[in-house]
């Protein structure tokens, strides 16, 4: 039986693997086998990881997190976990081939996942004019003209965030008026380098290497028009990945795995979560890491406390 088991290869998962193979725990990692190193994949430049001051691209960065993981002995399984069995002392973890692993402890970091539009450029120009992330990626916009896609409270959260550095921001919405809160939605109006496009649906992004423009689709009336724009950050949801423990855990009303206070102690003793699958709010690389350590010292104190019984 192992000591602990992590499921996830983000930032979250790979220092909880840090700090559990450097506390002599062996821990035993499952990365995915479609997905490995988590969505900072998906990205260019990551300029607000410390440590890095040049930048450093997303690839690399999680390549030199899974190393350090690996060096003080995380064994790393690119497997995918089909299912698990939380309760009791021993937790079951059957991977895609069905085999079951045992441990003492689990600790899940599965990340969650933005939304897509589901067009077909939208993959291929990510992280060349196309983000899900304002607060990572608004820098690299300054003096540009850009789209943000959505009519939720974190659409015009982030549009006005991204005033901050383009120069004209159009937010386009399905309908003809928006979900937000009407402080968010008044915030956003007052805004006068925000314009509204109603009705609107993105039908195409264009670009060859970068963003340069979108295909609109009116949906009331099915007429399609060019926006030129530089850049494109879609705001329409984001889904923590929790179907795993779905019944087994308690999740929060936003969907995400429900932790005791700052802990990552969740509703089952011996089950910790981590990282974006626990957080509504921030979802950056450097909170999941730290997320990821909180749960390597729970677990270790749970272990702990295991074998002083
Ligand atoms: C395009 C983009 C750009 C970004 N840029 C930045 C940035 O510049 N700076 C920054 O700080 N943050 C950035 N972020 C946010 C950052 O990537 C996330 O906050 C961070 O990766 C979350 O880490 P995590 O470990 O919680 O989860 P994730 O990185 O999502 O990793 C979760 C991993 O778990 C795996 N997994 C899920 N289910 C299973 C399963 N059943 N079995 C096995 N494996 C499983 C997934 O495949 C995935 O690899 C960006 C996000 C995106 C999408």
């Amino acid at each position: 039986m192992h000591q602990i088991i992590i499921i996830g290869s983000g930032p979250a998962a790979l220092t909880a693997g840090i700090y559990a193979s450097r506390a002599g725990l062996e821990p035993l990692l499952f990365a995915s086998s479609v997905e490995p190193g988590g969505e900072l994949m998906n990205t260019t430049d990551v300029e607000n990881f410390p440590g890095f001051p040049e930048g450093i691209q997303g690839p690399e960065l999680m390549e030199k997190i899974q190393a350090q993981a690996e060096r003080f002995g995380t064994q790393l399984r690119y497997d995918d976990v089909t299912e698990v069995s939380l309760d009791g002392d021993t937790k079951r973890v059957t991977t895609g081939d069905g085999t079951v692993h045992e441990a003492k402890a689990v600790i899940f970091a599965t990340g969650s996942a933005y939304r897509k539009l589901g067009l077909a450029d939208e993959e291929r120009l990510s992280g060349h004019g196309v983000s899900w992330c304002a607060t990572c990626d608004g820098f690299f916009f300054r003096e540009k003209t850009i789209a943000v896609i959505g009519g939720g409270d974190s659409a015009m959260e982030e549009a006005t965030f991204l005033t901050r550095f383009a120069t004209k921001v159009y937010v386009i919405h399905r309908r003809d008026e928006l979900k937000a809160s009407k402080i968010m939605q008044q915030r956003a109006f007052d805004n006068e380098k925000i314009e509204f496009i109603w009705n609107s649906e993105v039908a195409a992004i264009h670009g060859e290497t970068e963003v340069t423009g979108l295909t609109l689709r009116d949906t009331v009336d099915g007429a399609e028009r060019e926006l030129p724009i530089e850049g494109l950050f879609v705001a329409i949801g984001n889904d923590p990945r929790t179907h795993l423990v779905h019944g087994q855990l308690d999740l929060t009303p936003e969907g995400t795995i429900a932790v005791d206070g700052r802990s990552s102690k969740t509703s089952l003793p011996g089950v910790f979560a981590a990282g974006d699958v626990i957080d509504p709010s921030y979802r950056q690389a450097v909170t999941a890491a730290a997320s990821g350590t909180v749960a390597a010292l729970d677990a270790e104190h749970y272990l702990a406390s295991l074998e002083d019984n």
